[in-house]
């Protein structure tokens, strides 16, 4: 028999998991929601239980010379909250796994537990157990986040309808350009250790990816006003590529404005000049900010259009697959989705 060898690099990381997950199927009538979401949902009675996991590996996902532990504890709560405010559920639990080789000190472990407290903390998440183990390979950490959602307001990726209006929160775009400075930086100091890093004008976009913010105040706001998103998710591979998710997911297509995607004027002052990247590449590529996606029902418009943080930036239509930006001269062009893929970034 002759032995088929696909490299990873040719499905990537979405079509991995799609190659992986065909062949199981949901049997258990609590399973109400498998693999495709960001969160699975569990029919738990009278609520959903929603449950998402990610794992952060040093080297892949982080880098510890330019990463505080207490930050990055932080982060790995965040991004797992993250995913349960994408299905418009509130985060109640977190499990956390470390593998640690014997370069880490007991002090920089509880550096990084201090950043897990903090995120518990802001987020009132219990840490409620994990595993611990060696590692010869540096740290990882996974977290596990358990959440509820009560069961007529859960938001999927799959909901979204022709004529629902798009929004995204906060900013986009940042916590890429807060990388590009920090990787520059870590370039100068290696070539230059007398030279001490200067951060300060870069404060926004570096705190954009060492800390970010998951936007559990939105799912409370969006509760508040009365709204129930037809789809969300949150931003982690960049607007084009989770907007795909949602147009795939849907069966629907998007029409993008881009004078309406929020972008801080940071991006604007260090992407173009110091990096000769387009802001909006940022915005639409970059990944990790964080915020969340979603789409309501244009009845609901009059409910969300002065909230100061949402912003709506285009619509849902009809023709599955078509998503074109119209550009601020009014030309229309496709979206491309690069996002995030740990397999190419690796090669
Ligand atoms: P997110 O970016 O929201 O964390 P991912 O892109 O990591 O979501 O994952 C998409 C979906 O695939 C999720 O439902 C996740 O649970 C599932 N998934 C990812 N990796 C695996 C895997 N190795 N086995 C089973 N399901 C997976
Ligand atoms: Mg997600």
């Amino acid at each position: 028999m002759s032995q088929q060898r696909t490299e990873i690099q040719t499905l990537g990381e979405f079509g991995l998991i799609d190659r992986l997950s065909r062949n199981f199927s949901l049997h258990q009538p609590t399973s109400v929601k498998g693999i495709g979401d960001d969160a699975a949902v569990i029919d738990i009675g009278a609520e959903y239980l929603v449950v998402s996991t990610d794992l952060l590996l040093e080297g892949i996902h982080f880098d510890l010379a330019f990463t505080p532990l207490h930050h990055l504890g932080h982060k790995s709560v965040s991004v797992n909250v993250s995913d349960i405010a994408a299905m418009n559920g509130k985060a109640e639990q977190v499990v956390v796994s470390i593998a640690l080789s014997n370069r880490f000190s007991v002090e920089a472990v509880e550096a990084l537990y201090d950043g897990i407290r903090a995120a518990c903390e802001q987020y009132g998440v219990d840490l409620v157990g994990g595993d611990t183990s060696a590692s010869h390979s540096g740290l990882l950490i996974s977290v596990t986040v358990l959440g509820r959602v009560a069961k007529d307001k859960v938001a999927y990726r799959s909901g979204a309808k022709p004529n629902d209006i798009i929004c995204v929160t906060g900013d986009l775009g940042a916590s890429y350009i807060g990388l590009q400075v920090l990787e520059r930086e870590k370039e100068v100091f290696m070539t230059n250790p007398e030279m001490q890093p200067s951060l300060e004008k870069y404060s926004y976009p570096v705190g954009r990816q060492l800390k970010p913010v998951a936007r559990m105040d939105i799912v409370h706001e969006l509760a508040d006003m009365g709204i129930v998103p037809t789809a969300m998710i949150d931003v982690s591979d960049g607007l084009a590529s989770d907007l795909f998710h949602i147009g795939k997911q849907s069966n629907v297509g998007a029409r993008l404005f881009e004078d309406k995607i929020p972008i801080d004027q940071a991006v604007y002052e260090t992407s173009a000049l110091e990096f000769k990247i387009d802001p909006m590449t940022c915005a639409l590529n970059g990944g990790e900010d964080y915020e969340l996606l979603f789409t309501i029902s244009p009845q609901d418009f009059e409910k969300i259009k002065n909230h100061p943080d949402i912003h709506m930036i285009g619509y849902v239509h009809d023709k599955p697959g078509e998503f074109v930006l119209v550009s601020k001269q009014g030309t229309v062009v496709p979206l491309q989705a690069q996002g995030w893929n740990h397999f190419r970034a690796q090669a």
